[in-house]
């Protein structure tokens, strides 16, 4: 097994560093998860932002309570060129949106690419998508966990932190592949164009107002 502390890992505090800015803005895509307190953004507040570039290069970056601006973090997850990948990019972006004010652009979801490419199976969570494409088992068991205590994270939760953002840009480039091969691109490109719309609503509490 690879070592998760390396020099392929670091941990900043409510914000970027200047030199791990400019690195990742070289990056075609970037990875990124967030942990919080719970699922609803209102109530569960923002604790860390995980970001992985195409070099493998992992940053944990831990949030403040109170916090409501990290500029460095806003550029890059608002620049045009970088490609921020997400798995269930809905949640995460309301998050950051309601956090840091921050618009994430552009965007590519692993959930929306894998329901849209993998009809075959029902199965479309991180777990069971990166042990399909990337044959690699995620251990989970950190996911429920207190986030909120970021001074003392435990080594458990950091690279459950870390794997999380890990597999996802070499997983965007074969569910690319597979949305191609089935003529579904160009959907799957509008569905990740809706999200910060869909976002916008679940931070306004509007629920299902597509259906009939
Ligand atoms: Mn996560």
């Amino acid at each position: 097994m690879q070592s998760d502390f390396s020099d392929d890992f670091q941990i900043c505090d409510r914000d970027l560093t200047p030199a791990t800015l400019d690195q990742y803005l070289q990056s075609e895509s970037l990875a990124v998860d967030t942990e919080t307190m719970g699922l609803r953004p209102h109530r569960d507040r923002l604790c860390l932002v995980q970001l992985c570039d195409v070099r493998g290069k992992v940053t944990v970056l831990r949030i403040a309570q109170g916090q409501t601006e990290a500029p460095k973090l806003k550029q890059l997850l608002e620049a045009s060129s970088v490609t921020k990948i997400f798995h269930f990019a809905r949640f995460d972006i309301a998050t950051l949106q309601h956090y840091l004010g921050i618009a994430v652009q552009p965007l590519f979801c692993t959930k929306i690419a894998s329901k849209l490419a993998r009809t075959y199976s029902p199965r479309h969570g991180l777990k069971d998508l990166i042990r399909e494409l990337e044959g690699i088992d995620l251990d989970k068991t950190a996911q429920s966990s207190d986030w909120g205590n970021a001074a003392h994270l435990s080594e458990e939760q950091l690279r459950y932190a870390a794997n999380d953002v890990r597999y996802l840009i070499s997983a965007r480039a074969k569910l690319t592949q597979m949305l191609q091969r089935e003529g579904r691109w160009e959907l799957a490109q509008a569905c990740f164009g809706c999200l910060p719309t869909l976002a916008a609503l679940d931070l306004r509490d509007f629920e299902q107002i597509f259906e009939h």
